[in-house]
């Protein structure tokens, strides 16, 4: 949660904290001169499992008690962001959305750790040749670019994303799951970082 404050006088935006006791703070708008007082949410820490592909960390998320997480809200950490999964209430029970004072636990993947999904390149006398690989969430992948993976290049032909299987388009490797197509003779403009686990990433946080 930021520190942003809104004049109720004036809509402003350039508000001054003249004094925090507790969550008991008073504010001054610089465009008017209006003086209030608020009291701010209470902030709680919900315990969230955070999954870097293989690996699961236990890590906190503060959230002010009155806030409503539903699976797919993006919750930042102090150390990194991650899109909601799963929701557990204290007694087990899973939903799909709950105000932060009635979480057990949160269940989570680090948008900071890169997305890894699969490639299956067929190759002749129908022979599937299959990669894990990993890559920047924000990279594009385009049906009909060509790409080597572990020595072999190949034509994408389908992509499959969580939800559904494209045959014209493009798709960016967050939402992927996997690549498909044949193995072709040629020049691949790019080439795919075969995923190797959790430490071979490394670099990414000092979880214990
Ligand atoms: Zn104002």
């Amino acid at each position: 949660m930021g520190d942003y404050f809104t004049c109720p006088e004036c809509g402003g935006e350039d508000v001054e904290v003249l004094r925090e006791r507790g969550r008991e703070v008073t504010l001054r708008c610089n465009e008017c001169g209006h003086v209030w007082v608020m009291t701010l949410p209470k902030l709680l820490k919900v315990p969230v499992i955070v999954s870097k592909h293989e690996r699961s960390f236990r890590k906190y998320a503060e959230l002010p008690e009155d806030e409503v997480v539903k699976v797919g809200d993006v919750v930042e950490l102090k150390d990194d962001e991650v899109r909601i999964t799963g929701i557990e209430l204290p007694e087990g029970k899973r939903v799909r959305k709950a105000k932060a004072s009635e979480i057990g636990a949160l269940w989570g993947e680090s948008l900071r750790y890169p997305k890894v999904f699969g490639v299956s390149i067929y190759l002749p006398g129908g022979i599937t040749q299959s990669f894990k690989v990993m890559a920047d969430r924000d990279e594009e992948f385009v049906i009909g670019e060509v790409i080597e993976v572990g020595g072999y290049t190949f034509r994408v032909e389908m992509i499959k994303t969580e939800r559904k299987l494209m045959r014209s388009g493009k798709a960016k490797a967050d939402k992927i799951v996997r690549l498909m197509g044949h193995a072709i003779r040629g020049r691949a403009r790019r080439k795919l970082k075969i995923y190797e686990g959790y430490e071979s990433v490394g670099g990414r946080g000092n979880e214990g």
